[in-house]
């Protein structure tokens, strides 16, 4: 459960805006209302609003009424092209302007920071931000927000941003900053997913079912928590231990893959591209360091 919303010294509720009805839209909009605060909504296609309007949301007709209403606006659409359209339309900047905007959209960096030079061009508050878990999260405590811009601006919105629930951070001034932790860590997401769909298919080729190897997957994932811990100092200071397992033995492992894949048809052109980094960590000289010295070499141009 969020938390309910203090309403000010008037007696009035605080107000935000919800820009974006997708499901993390609507989660984000429906603990606003659960906390008390009078939401408005809008999104591109109509009628995505009305289980939130029938909560006691206002569901306005135009992204620009929808802005007005509201001294702040959260923006959850499915990436910055989208949220150009709804933006970058003289009607919506001149109804944002000297509002704040919070775009919980995912996308780069690099868009995050165009997206402030936008707000900042048209007299917009602007803070970047990423959600890091899925909308059943919103508004119970496992939820994760990061956040990067001013931080006169974090700090003046967060008791409404706070409603939402969970741990919301403020990774410093640069605006990309929020963009950068969520490319990495979808970065992360994403290739352990595809590392679990392509080991599913390897051990049915085997004639091993999902259920049977998942309880051992889980082991293997619960590994890499703390060799994350164990690791990230090294890799920061650029020294990668391999006294317990040397990249030239992890290149082995992985051809092992690549072989049992192949076999049986498979595809096993990621596992493939991860060895072969693998291989030429070692034959640049380094094969008593450990896995993570990949990490250079993909930084190399
Ligand atoms: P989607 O990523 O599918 O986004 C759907 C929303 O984007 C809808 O409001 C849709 O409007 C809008 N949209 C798409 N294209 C356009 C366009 N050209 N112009 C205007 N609006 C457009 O669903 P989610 O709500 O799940 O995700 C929203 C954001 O939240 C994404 O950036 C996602 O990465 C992030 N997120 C989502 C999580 C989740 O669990 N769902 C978890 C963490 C982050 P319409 O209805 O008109 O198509």
């Amino acid at each position: 459960m969020s938390t309910h919303f203090a309403p000010s010294s008037d007696g009035a509720s605080a107000t935000v805006t919800v820009l974006g009805l997708g499901p993390m839209g609507r989660a984000l909009a429906g603990a606003f209302l659960d906390a008390g605060l009078r939401t408005t909504v809008w999104n591109r296609t109509p009628g995505r609003d009305a289980e939130l309007v029938a909560r006691g949301a206002t569901g306005a007709h135009s992204a620009e009424e929808a802005v007005a209403a509201s001294a702040l606006t959260v923006l959850c659409v499915v990436n910055y092209d989208a949220g150009d359209a709804i933006l970058r339309r003289d009607e919506v900047a001149a109804a944002l302007k000297g509002r704040t905007l919070v775009n919980l959209s995912a996308d780069t960096p690099d868009r995050a920071r165009d997206t402030a030079d936008w707000a900042a061009r048209h007299g917009v508050r602007y803070l970047d931000g990423a959600i890091m878990t899925p909308t059943p999260s919103i508004g119970t405590p496992d939820a994760v927000f990061l956040y990067s811009g001013p931080a006169d601006v974090y700090e003046e919105h967060r008791p409404v941003l706070d409603v939402l629930g969970g741990s919301h951070t403020h990774l410093g001034e640069d605006v990309g900053r929020a963009a950068a932790y969520d490319v990495a860590l979808l970065d992360v997401f994403w290739t352990s997913m595809a590392g679990y769909a392509h080991a599913l298919a390897v051990a049915r080729a085997e004639g091993v079912t999902a259920r049977e190897l998942t309880p051992y997957a889980q082991g293997i994932a619960a590994i890499l928590p703390p060799l994350m811990e164990e690791f990230a100092g090294d890799v920061d200071s650029g020294t990668y231990s391999g006294e317990l397992n040397p990249i030239t033995s992890a290149a082995s492992t992985m051809s092992h893959i690549v072989h049992a894949s192949e076999s049986h048809g498979i595809d096993a052109s990621v596992m493939r591209a991860i060895e072969g980094q693998a291989r030429r960590v070692v034959a640049l000289g380094h094969g008593t360091d450990g896995y993570l010295r990949v990490t250079e070499l993909l930084g190399r141009r």
